[in-house]
Parts: C-alpha cells; structure tokens; sequence
C-alpha cells in the first residue's frame, strides 16, 4: 500500500517526536513510522504498581535545558532537585578515597578554579571534564593537529582518548579514574574513542551547569508523552524501516509491510541504528562512511530503592567513582518527596557488554558486594531494584548514546548534521548545544524540521494530506 505525505519521520525518540510536532504546526502532513511497539526511544519510565515512576533510559537535565523543561512545565511536571551534598567518594584497587584527593590541582587551578567554585563548588565530575576540555583548547594540541594536517598525516585526527589521557598532566590514579569516567559516560573503553569527535562533543555541551540537577519523579517518559500527543497523526508503531530511496522529486520510505511517498525524509534514528537501513541515494557511500564512523556503546543502569539514606549519615554523598570494574559510577538519586531513598548504578562500556551475559542475580550480587566495599554492608540490602540493559543495540545504538570510533571520520556528527537533498538526519548525537542529551534531540528535531518547513514552503509546495 502507497501512502503519500510531505514528510516522513523514522524514529519516535524525543528527536522524531519533536520533528513530527514542529511539522504539524507548521502545516504540513506527517507520518512519524517506529521499529518498537512504543514511542520514546531511550526515554522509557517504568511505573510500578505502587504508583512509583523508575526511569530505565533517560533521566536528568539542568536548568540550560529549556525544552525539556516547557514541557515539564506544561505537563505540570514536579521537578525534583538531584541530591548532591556531601563527600563524593572512589574505589581505587579495593580502597576507598574521598574523590577530590585526586583531582590534578595544578591544571585545573590555573584556569578554572575561581570560575568554577563559584558555579559548581567542589564537584569533581565537572571539574575533570572542564580540565580536559581546557588541555584540547591549549596550544599544545592544536599545533600538531595543524601540523599534521598539513602533512596529511591523518594519525592526529584518529588519536583516542586513551592517547590523549597519556599526554595529560595526571596521576596514575587521576588517569585511572578519567577512564572510568569516559567508559561511563560513553559506553566503551577510551581506546576506542576518537578524541577529536569527544572534543567536539565537550564543545557542544552548551551549559555552565553540570547536567544531574533535575529530574520527574513522574518520569522522563511525561516528556517524550507530551510530544506525543501534539501529533496529529499517531505514529506508526511495529515497522521498522528497511529502505530509503530517492525516486524523482519524491522519496520512498519500505518497510517490511507498507511504502510511503514524500517530499522529505527525517531519519531520527541513532546512526548505528540508520546504517542498518539501505540508502538508494546519490552519496551512498560518503553516507555509509559516516554512520559508520558511528559505534554503540554498551550501559547498565540499575536503580536501588533502601530504607533510609544511610549513606548522608556518613557525610557521603552517595556518589561513588569504581576503577574496577573500570566505567561504574554510582549517583543519589532520590527524590524530593517522601519516596524511598534511590542509588542508581551505571555501568559502561566492555563490563557492561560482559555483565550484561551474567544472569540477573549473579550481577546484582556482583553490584551490592561494591556498594558494600564503599559504602558499608548496609548497601547489601535495597528494598528493591530495577535494571535497564541497554547492551544490544539494533535500534537504540547502545548505551546512553553512540560515539565516533577512532579510525571514524572525527566530525561525522557535524556532516550528518549539515546532510542535504530529500534525506535528512536527525537525533541527539547531532545537536549543537547538548548532543547526547533528550534536550538535544529535542532540539535538533525541531531544528531540521523547521529547515524542511522553511524549503517547502518556499517552493510553494501546498499541505497534502495522508493520502492513499
Ligand atoms: C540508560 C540511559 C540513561 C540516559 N540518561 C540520560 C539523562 O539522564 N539525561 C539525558 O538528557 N539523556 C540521557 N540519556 C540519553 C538520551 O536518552 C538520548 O540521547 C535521547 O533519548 C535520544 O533520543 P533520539 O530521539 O535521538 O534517539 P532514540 O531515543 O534512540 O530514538 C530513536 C527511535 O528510532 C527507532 N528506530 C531505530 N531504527 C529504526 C528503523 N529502522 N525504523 C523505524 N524506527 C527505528 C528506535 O526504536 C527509537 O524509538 C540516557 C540514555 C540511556 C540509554
């Protein structure tokens, strides 16, 4: 069956739900065709019985994170404040420190101190990163980028963060827990990861404010709900899009069962997910090269619900830094209501891969004996606890977002982005304020579709409706 629209949007993540409601507003029809019985993509809330909101995938913002947060406000959302007083700790080879033992004072004092205490106080998290961001941004690394450039040896555009790590001025233990940051944060081991396309990723995070302040205690599902339902047209669930070719002036989107003809296609699908659709484009190959740049990441988010915050009546803050298994990170994060006191746990990278073939309560046993080495064996005994593997990734990308490998074209994320012609590409690694972030793939959805608006309006093109 043929169906014809001026625009269709693979993905219904918070970046193709974001597009499909900026097209509709803006007049034009839209047919928003998802993989999974369920919208949301990585934003996904589980509601337990007792009424109980426990986000799996996405979970935080901060207060830069201004779309996010108007529909927070017109959901009516509770925003509750993500705890963060107290001593953050680290487990360095089975013992604990307090964390800002090890941060390297010397650089990150000679630039940032004053500005920095003044906005975030002593977090360590933050710190490391601005540290790191401030080295790229030195004479240092971009003379030999230059250099190298110009010799077109292209070994300096396919430096990984483990080589980068080496060069910098920290300690062993500083270094060690660098990695564990990054394992986290991206979802695979700092060799793998391409420093240039990280750098350009610390520059897209457009916020002096670190990114855990805020979360629902209603879920992060409200949001993506809230785009949702300003569709006019509900999204088409359970079809997975195979192909994609240029036809003429039109486009034609196949999926296993139907084919829809438009004017534009939007694919707001993580780029590992969209190599796995077939391009019959002009520029398939310089296409096919750029998503697979792209590489998943691997994370298991796991959320503890204990008794009491024994961990506040110690001082600590309940944030915890593991080396071991290199890319744990441990965050408080409770809410501001009379709920249970929350841990949750993020394990990344290639542990995550190997935890996640573990059976569930052989990897929550492996969890709780770490909490209990830092935290005392008043961690061993949660009340509950949810898990979230986001290790397989066919049309999620894996872990919290896919990254640029480092024999990958380093600015992939920049020429997706700027793709012209009938296929565009959407989604939060493409964003230029907080790429990988749900902000981020609000904003970039809405971002490529007001563009397509824009283009079709100007060629006069009248609002078709769904048409059979
Ligand atoms: C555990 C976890 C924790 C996170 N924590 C945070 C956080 O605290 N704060 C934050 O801001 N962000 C967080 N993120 C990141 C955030 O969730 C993502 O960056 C964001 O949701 C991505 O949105 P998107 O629309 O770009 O992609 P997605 O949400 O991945 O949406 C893409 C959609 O496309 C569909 N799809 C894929 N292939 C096809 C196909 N061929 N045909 C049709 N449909 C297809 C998928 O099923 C999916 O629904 C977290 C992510 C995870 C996994």
């Amino acid at each position: 069956m043929h169906t014809s629209v001026n625009v269709v949007v693979v993905g219904a993540g918070a970046a193709g739900l974001a597009a499909a409601a900026q097209f509709n507003e803006l007049g034009l029809s839209c047919q928003v065709i998802e993989a999974q019985n369920r919208v949301g993509g990585r934003v996904r809330t589980l509601f337990h019985g007792n009424g109980r909101a426990v986000d799996l995938g996405a979970q935080m913002i901060n207060a830069d994170m201004r779309s996010v947060l108007d529909l927070a406000r017109t959901g009516s959302l509770h925003c509750s404040v993500v705890p963060n007083s107290g001593q953050d700790l680290c487990v360095i080879a089975n013992k604990v420190f307090p964390r800002d033992e090890f941060i390297d004072h010397d650089t990150v004092d000679m630039v940032l101190e004053a500005r920095l205490d003044r906005v975030y106080g002593p977090s360590s998290d933050v710190r490391f990163f601005d540290c790191l961001t401030t080295w790229f941004r030195t004479v240092g690394f971009r003379k030999p980028f230059r250099t190298q450039q110009n010799s077109r040896d292209a070994s300096v555009l396919r430096m990984s963060v483990a080589d980068v790590l080496r060069m910098l001025p920290l300690s062993t233990h500083d270094k060690q827990l660098a990695r564990t940051q990054f394992c986290e944060q991206y979802g695979v081991a700092a060799e793998c990861l391409n420093a240039l396309a990280v750098k350009q990723a610390f520059q897209s995070y457009q916020s002096d404010r670190p990114d855990l302040e805020f979360h629902f205690p209603e879920g992060m599902e409200k949001i993506t709900d809230q785009l949702a339902g300003q569709l006019s047209f509900p999204p088409k669930l359970n079809a997975r899009v195979e192909r994609v070719s240029c036809v003429g002036q039109r486009v034609e989107v196949v999926t296993g069962a139907d084919i829809w003809l438009c004017d534009f296609v939007v694919i707001a699908v993580p780029p590992p997910a969209a190599s796995k659709i077939s391009f019959v484009i002009e520029e398939s190959k310089a296409l096919r090269d750029l998503l697979g740049s792209f590489q998943p990441g691997s994370v298991i988010k796991t959320t503890l619900e204990f008794r009491s915050a024994f961990w506040r009546l110690h001082g600590w803050s309940g944030r915890i830094s593991f080396t071991d298994p290199m890319g744990l990170e441990v965050v408080d994060t409770s809410f501001d209501d009379s709920s249970p006191p929350r841990l949750t746990a993020f394990l990344g990278g290639p542990k995550a891969a190997e935890w996640a073939s573990l059976n569930s309560d052989h990897r929550i046993a492996k969890l709780l004996d770490l909490l209990a080495l830092a935290l005392g064996d008043e961690a061993r005994t949660p009340k509950s606890f949810e898990e979230a593997l986001w290790v397989e990734g066919s049309v999620c990308g894996g872990g919290y977002n896919s990254s640029v490998r480092v024999e990958g074209v380093h600015n992939a994320a920049q020429k997706l982005r700027e793709w012209t012609g009938r296929v565009r590409f959407a989604g939060a690694e493409l964003d230029t304020a907080f790429a990988g972030y749900v902000e981020g793939a609000i904003r970039n959805g809405r971002a490529v579709a007001a563009e397509i608006a824009h283009t079709l309006h100007a060629n006069g093109k009248p609002h078709l409706a769904h048409e059979r």
